[in-house]
């Protein structure tokens, strides 16, 4: 029996969402089988982000924001020492950096718009090995490893929508078939293909994730027993490049338990 979560970044939007524009006979076929639900992750306080909502999928909801930057570490096995903070800027959007140091942060100079992410609360390490979280670098894989699980960032993992599934398709069947009680598979391109005003890209990336994982996964879930979700994180609009807060659509499937040989 597995617990399998594939959580489709920022994939709904508004209406008609990009999920529903998408052909996606897999995910159509689950949510026949199974059941429908939207989901409220987070209280209206909490800022909508992958490091709030996917904290809450993973089963920690947090009252405030999240530490994105300790996230971004932890997935990269950095932890800053007593005296050191970790801070994440951006640049134009397109350059994201992580600047580990003693306070305060020191000055960049870029010519372009900076971001500094806000510092936040750090999730507790509520989850052990059991648990195993598949994506490239960032926001899944970091919640994953300070949360307590087990982290795999497979080749060819990006976040983006050039992301290679097939091997995220690997790494899963791989958790599923040593027995791991739980297998998280996070897939960016939607949120990133999003945030780039690219509608077209993002139905493909939501296309892809249906063809590259929602159809194996509703096998391997089928013979070894258990459940398998599928869930956006949060919405994001490709009209307008943002965030978009309220419940996400969420498709629960469970198979019967294999018969014993
Ligand atoms: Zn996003």
């Amino acid at each position: 029996m597995v617990d399998v979560l594939l959580i489709l970044d920022g994939a709904t939007d508004v209406t008609p969402s990009s999920l529903e524009l998408a052909d996606t006979a897999n995910l159509d076929r689950l949510a026949r089988k199974g059941e429908h639900r939207a989901l409220d992750l987070l209280p209206p306080s909490v800022p909508v982000g992958s490091e709030t909502a996917i904290a809450a999928l993973l089963g920690w909801t947090p009252d405030g924001p999240v530490d994105r930057a300790r996230v971004e570490a932890a997935a990269r096995g950095i932890e800053p020492k007593p005296g050191e903070r970790v801070w994440r800027v951006d640049i134009a959007r397109t350059h994201r950096l992580l600047v580990l140091g003693p306070p305060p942060m020191p000055t960049i100079e870029a010519g372009e718009p900076i971001r500094v992410w806000p510092d936040g609360v750090v999730p507790p390490r509520l989850l052990d090995s059991s648990t195993v979280v598949i994506g490239a670098l960032g926001a899944a894989t970091g919640l994953g490893a300070l949360m307590g699980a087990r982290i795999v960032v497979p080749p060819g993992a990006t976040g983006g929508p050039d992301s290679d599934l097939a091997a995220k398709r690997r790494a899963a069947l791989d958790a599923i078939a040593d027995g791991a009680a739980r297998v998280v598979v996070h897939v960016g391109g939607p949120d990133e293909a999003s945030h780039r005003h690219d509608r077209a890209a993002k139905i493909a990336a939501i296309e892809a994730a249906d063809r590259e994982l929602i159809g194996p996964l509703t096998e391997a879930v089928g013979e070894a027993g258990g459940r398998l979700r599928v869930c956006p994180d949060h919405g994001c609009d490709p009209a307008t490049g943002e965030h978009v807060p309220g419940p996400v659509p969420c498709v629960t499937w469970r198979a019967r338990a294999p018969v014993p040989a």
